[in-house]
């Protein structure tokens, strides 16, 4: 079986998934959701999709009358999400949906209820739970290989440009750095360390208020302590070059991985040596093993459902909250 796909939002990130899914087996671009029409014509022609497959943002709900998709892959700006998501569930498709996969946990709670009601699946696109690399460490840290684990840092950012992009406004985005490009030292800190943080501290710099407004945050650092006694110290930014570093330290071992969460071939290391593992397209292998867990139940080995994204939505509001009152604030995942 093949998990036939509608993308919704034919922007730069769909675009990209778009060109990726040719490559896949098991899962095909079959249709999209779009509110240009010349972007659909030029999908259509270049991806052979068929005019009865698309859809704009006020007719998709009529997707529940078409048995030729099975999933729409949800690529709009973060605010919409929310509201998206349910509307393809109560359409009776599955749904994939982008990073963050909401504002907040209780979006986040909403979204996984209204996918349980309608019975269909809701993963979300950490598309490095699915990287070679990635998952060789987890096996090793697994394996005991780096014996006790004692820290993980996680460094995520880059530098932004256009200052009109959704991203550096709070509407759209949610807020800054943070849910764009921390989320992935958020997530990276989970799956590497294998535990929930059950606390958390954060501190904020803005040096730039006219680029990064109220409610956008620039640089933030935080914290998480385990329940092991292991900690997190992570970095999130939206103004430095070149910032795309974990590294996993234990009483025996550790692993690191730069770049860590890039399109780019992943590089790392251990105490053991390089990582060999095979250079993916990220996209590409995502897809397939969705269409596995959808299609055929096969769990991943590090989830990417709706309740494993309301982890990294319920940290997400704990830092904005740590920094707000600077206070550390107690988790319970
Ligand atoms: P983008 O701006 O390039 O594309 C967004 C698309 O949504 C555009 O085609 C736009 O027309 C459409 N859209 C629909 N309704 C809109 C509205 N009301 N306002 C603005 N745009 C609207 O953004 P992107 O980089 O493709 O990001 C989209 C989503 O994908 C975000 O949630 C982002 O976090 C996520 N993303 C994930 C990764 C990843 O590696 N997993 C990488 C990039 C982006």
């Amino acid at each position: 079986p093949v998990l036939r796909v509608a993308i919704m939002g034919l922007g730069g990130y769909g675009s990209r998934v778009a060109e990726a899914m040719q490559s896949c087996v098991k899962a095909k671009l079959v249709g999209v959701i779009s509110g240009t029409p010349s972007k659909v014509k030029d999908w259509q022609s270049k991806y052979g999709i068929l005019e009865k497959n698309c859809y704009n943002y006020e007719n998709f709900d009529r997707i529940i009358e078409n048995p030729d998709i099975d999933a729409v892959y949800v690529i709009t700006p973060n605010a919409l999400h929310h509201d998206h998501v349910i509307r393809v569930a109560k359409a009776g498709k599955h749904v994939i949906c982008e990073k963050p996969m909401a504002l907040n946990a209780r979006e986040g709670q909403e979204m996984i209820d209204a996918c349980r009601k309608a019975n269909v699946k809701l993963l979300v696109g950490y598309r490095m739970h699915f990287e070679p690399k990635t998952l060789e460490i987890i096996k090793m840290r697994k394996n005991g290989d780096f014996g006790k684990i004692t820290f993980f840092q996680g460094l995520c950012g880059f530098k932004i440009g256009d200052p009109k992009q959704w991203r550096l406004n709070k509407q759209m985005a949610g807020g800054g750095a943070l849910m764009d490009i921390g989320i992935y030292a958020i997530n990276g800190a989970r799956y590497m360390v294998g535990e929930e943080p059950v606390w958390v501290t954060a501190q904020e710099t803005k040096t730039d208020p006219v680029l990064f407004k109220e409610g956008v945050d620039e640089t933030i650092q935080f914290q998480f302590g385990f329940p092991s006694g292991a900690t997190a110290s992570c970095l999130s930014t939206y103004n430095m070059n070149n910032l795309d570093r974990f590294f996993l330290n234990g009483d025996k071992g550790f692993a690191e991985l730069q770049p860590s969460t890039g399109y780019g071939p992943i590089k790392g290391r251990t105490n053991k040596g390089e990582l060999t593992q095979p250079v993916t397209t990220h996209q590409t292998v995502q897809m397939e093993e969705m269409a596995g867990i959808i299609l055929e139940g096969t769990p991943p080995v590090v989830p990417v459902d709706g309740e494993e994204a309301l982890k990294d939505l319920k940290i997400i509001d704990a830092i904005y909250l740590a920094v707000k009152t600077n206070k550390k604030i107690t988790l319970n995942l």
